[in-house]
């Protein structure tokens, strides 16, 4: 850890206490801000009139400032501009705000937000995965080429709500009706583990680490096996894949290269589909490995994903890194601090938002 003297005239806690890190109350808002507060910042909530009361009763939370819906969070900015926050994006971010409003929005902000774009579209996210050598699950085109089991993806889709499984060909005529009006994908169902990995990319180092993993809990598809598959049968059941909650999962370690590998793949290609920053922070990338230990790969996540909540004490793999407890929230915190005691924090930060 770099050392306060690297910093003329600042105090013990170095650059970090004139700064505040400001998130909205919600999805992995807690872990960021305690995260934030432990490596001496002070820390802002923006949550909303029923949250509220929950953020204020952490004493890590310095200030809350709460709106109404978490859409109008843009009317919060002038606010922010006064205080010299720095604003770090998780899940919700992606799901209350739009693409243009985090254009728009000029307060200072972790990560590359033209990385967004890449991540918002499912035809960019597969283009940048391929060149980074995933292995990705099938796609078709149409209903009629489908030659094996699949899972239908509603676009815009949040946290696996309203996605289908399907047996085969007939079964996609049988059911097309449901699907008539919507923008879906049809993909190969992969049958195996998913496993959710969470990377930090530091820009300050060009050093990549495996943070934490975990499995997703989703209803009911993970409950399936507490019905006897003859009785299913029967009972005419769907699965569906709404995410209920994340379990811890440690990777059989023969596995980790490859895991450690796919996540600088991603970033390398990041860095010439976004040039020059490319994706950096944390991100995670969400596979399914089958009993043959390949990971497909389902999607990317280009943020803090909720899953590094079941990690804020640290998780085995940060400890192997810090040997202290260290989430993902605090190690954005210490790269933002590292890079105010550099004179880089240019270099975690949107270019369109300098500090
Ligand atoms: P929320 O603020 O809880 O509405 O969540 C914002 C976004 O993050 C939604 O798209 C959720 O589906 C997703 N999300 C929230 N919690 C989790 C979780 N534990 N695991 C995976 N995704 C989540
Ligand atoms: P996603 O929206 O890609 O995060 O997917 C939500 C959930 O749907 C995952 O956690 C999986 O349980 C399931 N899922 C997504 N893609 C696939 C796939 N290709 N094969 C099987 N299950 C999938």
């Amino acid at each position: 850890m770099l050392a306060p003297e690297f910093v003329p005239g600042i105090g013990d806690r170095g650059a970090a206490e004139f700064y505040t890190i400001a998130t909205l109350g919600s999805h992995s808002a807690l872990q960021i801000l305690k995260g934030a507060h432990d490596e001496g910042f002070r820390t802002l909530a923006i949550a909303s009139r029923e949250t509220e009361r929950l953020y204020r009763s952490f004493a890590f939370v310095d200030e809350v400032i709460a709106i109404r819906r978490y859409e109008d969070f843009m009317a919060t900015v002038p606010q922010l501009e006064q205080r010299k926050s720095i604003i770090v994006p998780h899940g919700s971010f992606v799901a209350y705000l739009s693409l243009e409003e985090h254009q728009k929005m000029k307060v200072p902000y972790f990560g590359n937000k033209a990385i967004l774009a890449w991540e918002a579209s499912r035809e960019l996210q597969r283009q940048w995965l391929s060149r980074a050598g995933l292995r990705l699950p099938r796609q078709f085109k149409t209903g009629s080429e489908i030659d094996r089991p699949v899972i239908v993806k509603l676009y815009g889709a949040q946290g696996g709500k309203g996605y289908m499984f399907l047996r085969d060909a007939a079964d996609f005529e049988e059911r097309a009706g449901l699907l008539a009006r919507e923008h879906y994908i049809l993909q190969e169902y992969i049958i195996g583990v998913p496993l959710y990995i969470h990377y930090f990319y530091s820009p300050l180092t060009g050093k990549l680490e495996i943070m934490s993993m975990d499995r997703r809990y989703e209803t009911n598809v993970d409950s399936l096996g507490r019905i006897p598959a003859a009785a299913q049968g029967r009972m005419n059941v769907d699965p569906s894949y709404v995410v209920v909650g994340n379990s811890p999962l440690s990777l059989r370690e023969s596995m980790l290269a490859e895991a450690y590998h796919m996540g600088e793949e991603v970033v390398r290609v990041s860095q010439e589909i976004c040039p020059p920053k490319g994706l950096f922070g944390a991100f995670c990338i969400e596979t399914i490995i089958t009993p043959d230990t390949q990971f497909y790969i389902m999607e990317i996540s280009a943020r803090i994903v909720a899953g590094t909540n079941l990690f804020i004490d640290g998780s085995p793999y940060s400890y192997l890194n810090y040997s202290e407890p260290m989430s993902t929230g605090r190690r954005i915190a210490r790269e933002i601090k590292h890079a105010l005691l550099t004179d880089s924090i240019d270099r975690v930060l949107d270019d369109a938002t300098p500090l």
